[in-house]
């Protein structure tokens, strides 16, 4: 039986391409997505041409009723669950401290973090041997911006990345004796629609000239971090932190 995977915001970008190369490497795929239906469901078709089994599953991961929801039917239409992307990630460009409401930041916080939190309580609920779970494997998409702060850009989501991060080193230790593992993964710029709002002129030429690789990274090039922190190659790493960030 091929292990099943859960990749919250897995329509576009670094979540996609896990997805894709998790299936690739024999898994079947649980594509969590919030808007884009039309892009999930033509993942999920693709993926399905390669033999996956894949169930598409609508929810705002922000909302703890749905993300109990998502989790209830994978359960029921797929099976266990072996291993968790936490990947839904979102930042507004270019703003200072001065600048920032409640509501933007409570946003920040809670879609980037708090949904980790939650799909993470979900996932140990099934895959701890304390709960006759089999085991299993939690992956976060942190981001480098947790070790910079990203003053004058977005420090908020800095924060959320930073939380991120703490959550990492700190579940781990909880969950190491029930059979689980978690990692993060901390991306540097990476070439996504997440950077679809470049911001001001020259600004993504001026970040991708500072990165010592002197280039952004694709998205793959995460995804292949990703599936090896979820693979056995990586059965001795848990509370780790893995910049993919070309060397910044
Ligand atoms: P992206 O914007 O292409 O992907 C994010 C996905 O999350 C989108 O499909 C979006 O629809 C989905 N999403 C947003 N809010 C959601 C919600 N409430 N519920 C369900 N889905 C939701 O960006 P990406 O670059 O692929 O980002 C993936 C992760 O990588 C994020 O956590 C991001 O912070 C992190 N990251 C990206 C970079 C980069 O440079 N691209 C760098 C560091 C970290």
């Amino acid at each position: 039986m091929r292990p099943i995977a859960l990749v919250t915001g897995a329509s576009r970008g670094i979540g996609a391409a896990t997805a894709r190369l998790l299936a690739k490497q024999g898994y079947d795929l649980c594509l969590n997505y919030r808007q884009q239906a039309a892009a999930a469901e033509a993942l999920a078709a693709e993926l399905q041409g390669s033999g996956a089994r894949v169930l598409t599953v609508q929810a705002d991961v922000a909302d703890e009723d749905q993300v109990v929801a998502m989790f209830q039917r994978i359960d029921q239409e797929m099976g266990p669950l072996y291993a968790l992307v936490n990947n839904v990630g979102v930042l507004k460009r270019q703003s200072r401290l001065v600048d920032m409401d409640a509501a933007r930041i409570n946003h920040i916080l809670t879609t980037n973090v708090t949904s980790a939190f939650i799909c993470s309580r979900e996932a140990v609920k099934r895959m701890s041997r304390e709960f006759g779970g089999l085991g299993g494997v939690i992956v976060n998409v942190s981001s480098a911006a947790s070790k910079y702060g990203s003053p004058n850009e977005y420090i908020d989501y800095a924060a959320s990345k930073g939380a991120m991060d703490t959550l990492t080193l700190g579940l781990a230790g909880e969950v190491a004796g029930q059979g689980i593992r978690v990692n993060a993964v901390r991306p540097g710029f990476i070439d996504t629609d997440i950077h679809a709002d470049g911001g001001e002129p020259g600004r993504i030429e001026r970040v991708k000239s500072a990165i010592p690789l002197r280039r952004g990274g694709h998205p793959d090039e995460v995804a292949n971090v990703i599936a090896f922190l979820i693979s056995d190659q990586a059965s001795y790493m848990t509370g780790s932190l893995l910049d993919v960030a070309g060397g910044r």
